[in-house]
């Protein structure tokens, strides 16, 4: 015997969270709705992902951690919703310096640094609240932020200062509701590293105004030859600092989905609810992948320095490369990175009357060059594009032979001599 239905039809519909939750780079890449020039190979200069092409890959001695967690048996189960301790413990001493000793009980493994970003943000800040990211900055911030109904402010990054934060901006930007400040550094898409001094400043200001700071620091070590990477923590004696890293970028397994929190309380200011909530949280998809925990002390142990020089090497030969040939094109700005794997390039849209935006310049780009970068505002920051540079250098050249030759038909000057004299001449000014 059936009661009487409350409902009359079906309506399923989406949650509120799930309404809010979105990802302003697909909306914006969605709508670019161009084909690619069919007579030239895409070269997909958008992709944060190095392992898309294959020339970068993990060291045997990491592989080898895996094939051996798998091996072991021991790691098909359930493991604590916060990580075994065996790989907490090792996150520790990876994480340890001469200036922060970390205990495996302030270690949180995570599904990816993105899940650890999640974990921190849902921790911190209530719906109404606000939390501060940086612009540009990389999107998955305002992706998690909104979906919990918290407010996002940006603060600016200057450009003509490497990408130093403007530093009255971010005190401007403080209110009362403000739970956290969100901190990227090294810079995905900026690909900026702050100095020592620069960290110091922030500090100051997140202690006068008693902020909490989450430190993206997924790019951890990834600085080029002469540059040196400060991580918040090392320098902060009174924030609280929560610090999101993992295996991600650095030994360039995205997919393994291997991150973590480091909570970095010295002074004891975060209440005892914080420490319990990040727990509580982490329960929510109970615990990160167990085999790459049961290889974390390997990997983290027994990769030798070489493989992350070689890296690097790469990475700064290649940025080498592509700021090279870029500065030579008229009209456009690259602005050469300390580390990561990015480089952010300034369209002078004067130059080219065609393009309105960052956007139409990258789908012109892409329709007839095959190559394409993400627009600046995928970061909300008009007048740029992104460019990754983990790409074959091979692939790298040709890019930048390409965008060279599509802003030299496009720039008004260029392009009105070329119709008097009938030929595309490389003029620069
Ligand atoms: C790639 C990236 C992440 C996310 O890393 P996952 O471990 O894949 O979740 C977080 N922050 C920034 C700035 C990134 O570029």
């Amino acid at each position: 015997m059936l009661m009487p239905s409350f409902r009359k039809h079906w309506n399923v519909c989406a949650s509120d969270i799930a309404r809010k939750t979105h990802n302003p780079i697909r909306s914006i890449v969605e709508n670019i709705v161009v084909e690619p020039n069919p007579n030239k190979k895409v070269i997909a200069l958008s992709i944060g992902d190095p392992t898309t092409f294959g020339n970068l890959i993990p060291p045997k001695e990491v592989v080898e951690a895996v094939q051996d967690s798998v091996a072991s048996q021991l790691y098909n189960g359930y493991a604590p919703s916060t990580g075994h301790e065996m790989a907490r413990e090792a996150v520790a001493e990876y994480s340890s310096n001469e200036f922060v000793k970390v205990n495996s009980k302030d270690v949180i493994l995570c599904s990816g640094c993105s899940c650890a970003l999640d974990l921190c943000i849902t921790v911190l800040a209530r719906e109404g609240q606000n939390i501060l990211i940086p612009r540009p900055g990389f999107s998955i911030y305002r992706t998690l932020a909104e979906g919990l109904g918290i407010t996002v402010k940006t603060y600016n990054l200057c450009p003509e200062l490497g990408w130093e934060i403007d530093l009255d901006d971010l005190k401007e930007q403080i209110d009362e509701s403000t739970a956290a400040i969100i901190i990227n550094n090294p810079s995905n898409p900026c690909g900026s590293v702050f100095r020592r001094d620069h960290i110091l400043d922030i500090l100051d200001i997140a202690a006068h105004y008693y902020v909490p700071i989450i430190a993206d620091e997924i790019y951890e070590h990834m600085v080029f030859p002469g540059r040196t990477f400060h991580s918040l923590a090392s320098l902060s004696t009174e924030v609280p600092i929560l610090s999101c890293s993992g295996l991600t970028k650095r030994f360039l397994v995205p997919g393994w989905r291997m991150g973590w929190i480091i909570i970095h309380d010295r002074q004891n200011v975060l209440e005892a609810e914080i420490r319990k909530g990040l727990q509580c949280l982490s329960q929510r998809i109970i615990g990160s992948n167990t085999i790459i925990q049961g290889a974390l002390p390997k990997i983290l142990r027994n990769t030798p320095q070489k493989f992350f020089d070689d890296v690097i090497n790469t990475l700064y030969s290649h940025s080498k490369l592509a700021y090279n040939s870029i500065i030579k094109i008229p009209g456009l700005k690259p602005i050469m990175p300390d580390g990561a794997m990015y480089m952010m390039v300034y369209i002078d849209l004067q130059c080219f009357p065609e393009f309105n935006s960052d956007v139409e310049f990258v789908q012109r780009l892409l329709m007839e060059e095959s190559v394409f970068c993400l627009p600046g505002q995928c970061f909300g920051c008009h007048s740029y594009m992104r460019l990754v540079i983990t790409v074959p250098s091979d692939m790298l050249e040709e890019a930048c032979q390409r965008i060279q030759e599509f802003c030299e038909r496009h720039h008004y000057k260029t392009a009105k001599i070329s119709r008097k004299n009938g030929f595309v001449n490389k003029i620069l000014y």
